[in-house]
């Protein structure tokens, strides 16, 4: 990293609790290896005081912008000057740029970092039918990408059925010719399949979707980063399937948020 100096542009990330982010230590690898003036550093605010804080950054001349996670990805959106139109319909937004004139600019780019580590992977994701298991933030953001890539089908399953029809209702608002529907835990015949729930964090927890109806053409990808592999990825593996964790999503972002920020080359 460059040596901090009056000239170093600055960027943030809000979170509560803060300590278990990796967007600092990704982020300012990208910045050197971009040869780019700059620093990310963690901002821990609590939800009481997120209003206050995102005013504050209206003031600060040297901030590129900030990364955005829980618990504000959705409480952003009405602090913010403006919202893109993905970000609004998702209801949550996870980078905010602040313009030379104070303004900040709320986008989301989950799902993108999703898709884009996929396809890194080698995946093409046009005409594929995907499976989606998960209708919270991660799953939102995940679902639109998905459909902006093009896939044939996509297929949700929650365990709250009227948040994967919310989900399904809003994503044919922006894209209403897109085959969307609702599915159950049987994630067969899919040619990709997500795990966009918290299930596989902890010891003990439930899988997210019929491991037994796996086959090994499929591709079964992750969010979760921690542990890396899951025990619905080793189920997959012992099966034969392709399995993608849930680091590329943030790598392929950090690249994303750098560019939303304005940050592309040495400064
Ligand atoms: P969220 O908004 O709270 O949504 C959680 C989703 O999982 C909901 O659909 C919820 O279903 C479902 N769920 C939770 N517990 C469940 C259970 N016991 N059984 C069945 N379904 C359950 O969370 P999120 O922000 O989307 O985060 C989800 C995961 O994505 C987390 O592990 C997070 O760390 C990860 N993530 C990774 C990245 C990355 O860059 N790799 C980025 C963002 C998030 P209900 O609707 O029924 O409650």
């Amino acid at each position: 990293m460059k040596e901090i100096t009056g000239y170093t542009k600055v960027m943030g990330i809000l979170a509560d609790p803060i300590e278990h982010v990796k967007t600092p230590q990704r982020m300012n690898e990208h910045l050197a290896t971009l040869g780019y003036d700059g620093v990310l550093v963690p901002f821990h605010v609590r939800p009481q005081n997120l209003a206050a804080a995102v005013q504050g950054l209206r003031g600060i001349e040297n901030l590129a912008g900030v990364i955005v996670t829980m618990p504000h990805k959705s409480a952003v959106l009405a602090l913010c000057d403006e919202v893109t139109p993905v970000a609004q319909k998702i209801g949550a937004a996870n980078v905010i740029r602040r313009e030379a004139s104070g303004r900040l600019v709320a986008h989301m780019l989950d799902g993108e970092g999703f898709v884009g580590g996929l396809i890194e992977a080698g995946l093409d994701l046009k005409g594929r039918h995907a499976y989606l298991a998960g209708a919270g933030g991660a799953a939102n953001a995940i679902g639109f990408s998905l459909v902006q890539a093009g896939v044939a089908s996509l297929t949700v399953y929650n365990r709250t059925a009227s948040r994967a029809e919310d989900l399904k209702a809003r994503i044919l608002s922006l894209h209403p010719h897109a085959d969307v529907r609702l599915g159950t835990r049987d994630p067969a015949g899919f040619d990709v399949v997500v795990n966009a729930t918290p299930l596989g964090m902890k010891p003990g927890d439930a899988l997210p979707v019929d491991v037994a109806r796996l086959t090994p053409e499929q591709w079964v990808c992750e969010v979760i980063m921690q542990p890396a592999e899951t025990p619905l990825l080793a189920e997959a593996r012992a099966r034969g399937c392709t399995v993608h964790p849930g680091a590329p999503m943030l790598a392929c972002q950090i690249a994303l948020m750098a560019r939303f920020l304005g940050i592309d080359a040495a400064r």
